[in-house]
């Protein structure tokens, strides 16, 4: 598979115990070496040891939020001023630091993640850009067992849930527009701050009122930004949409857990970020006819998202410990640019890996 429209990049969630000798990231910044070993069955085949070598825009180990930033969304969020779309969205295992990049600490203004920063840099932009008379429109969107909940709504949201009035409808243009979902206009990155924090509450306060785990669910926060230039005689206008996506945990259950609610939520996921795999892949292609976007809600409310004008970007979040490895090779294929596996060596007995 070879991704080329998409900018990819891995992050390692810090630890005191990251598995240095099975995760190597490579001093060109943009290759990450992982071997699995003895103990991760599924994937030691024969008694091989697998080795493989992943290729990214960039690699991220100990690196900060800001840097984050700067390498990942700074210039899709400049695109999305200027009129291009842009999606940004986290991939990975539960736990694996999806929200902390995309929404960061919480109580820690300095730990803030690329959410925060995107409305900071909007609303710096908009005050830079007299020219132009700038309107800025949050909409916030959860998507779980292929239901639409909006996480903004006035309606408390087991109604709106029973109301199930959302649906996604798709314009001449190209555009795609979610039907009944609240769209908020905000002036101020205070503003937008205050949504922000009360869609998140709304997704944990749903979370737990309908019995739902929070990282079971695809949840895309969209800016949409229009603006007028106030110089050109002919009304220059240009709309743009840039969707920030935190996706549900990537990884496999264990046979154990997997009955009931748990494996009907699973089988979702695994469908809809198959989809969103295959659609990925697809951009490389230039078949996009093929692409199955309307088979789920996640990839058809991201169809005008994902390449063509938009700039798009996979963020893969993985853990650095062992224990985890064979999800974080999981992870890394999903999010690959280029994946060689380098060494397949017989494992023998007397070898104590
Ligand atoms: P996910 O959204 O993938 O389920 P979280 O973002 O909630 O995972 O991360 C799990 C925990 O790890 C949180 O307490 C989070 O603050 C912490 N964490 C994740 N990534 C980092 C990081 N890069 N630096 C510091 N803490 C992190």
């Amino acid at each position: 598979a070879h991704v080329s429209d998409v900018k990819v990049f891995i992050r390692t969630r810090p630890t005191a115990n990251f598995a240095k000798d099975l995760i190597q990231y490579l001093p060109d910044g943009q290759t990450v070496n992982i071997h699995l070993r003895k103990g991760s069955r599924k994937r030691v085949v024969n008694n091989q040891l697998c080795s493989w070598s992943f290729r990214m825009d960039r690699v991220f180990h100990d690196v900060s939020q800001e840097e984050i930033y700067a390498s990942v969304a700074h210039s899709v969020v400049l695109g999305a001023l200027d009129g291009y779309n842009g999606n940004i969205m986290c991939f990975g295992q539960t736990g694996a630091g999806k929200t902390y990049t995309m929404t960061g600490a919480t109580k820690n203004y300095k730990e803030r993640g690329i959410i925060p920063r995107a409305l900071q840099e909007v609303f710096r932009e908009v005050e830079k850009r007299t020219n132009h008379a700038i309107s800025v429109y949050l909409s916030f969107l959860e998507i779980y067992n292929e239901t639409l909940v909006d996480l903004l709504s006035s309606v408390p949201l087991e109604e709106s849930a029973a109301l199930g009035g959302m649906s996604i409808v798709e314009e001449a243009g190209g555009g795609v527009f979610v039907r009944g979902l609240s769209l908020h206009q905000v002036h101020s990155e205070e503003e937008a701050l205050n949504l922000l924090f009360e869609g998140d509450m709304n997704r944990i306060i749903g979370a737990h009122t309908l019995n739902r785990n929070s990282s079971r669910s695809h949840c895309i926060l969209s800016i949409h930004i229009e603006s007028r230039s106030r110089t050109l005689s002919e009304a220059k206008y240009l709309t743009s949409k840039l969707s920030l996506v935190d996706l549900a945990g990537s990884e496999r259950l264990g046979k154990t857990g997997s009955e009931g609610q748990l494996l009907k939520e699973a089988t979702y996921i695994n469908k809809s970020l198959s989809f969103l795999e295959q659609a990925i892949l697809a951009l490389a292609d230039r078949r996009r006819e093929h692409v199955p976007f309307r088979q789920s809600k996640l990839t058809h409310a991201l169809k005008d998202c994902l390449g063509g004008n938009c700039n798009t970007v996979l963020m893969a979040n993985i853990y650095g410990e062992a224990a985890q490895i064979e999800e974080t090779v999981r992870v890394a294929m999903y999010s690959q640019k280029e994946c060689l596996c380098i060494q397949v060596r017989k494992l023998q007995k007397e070898v104590e890996l």
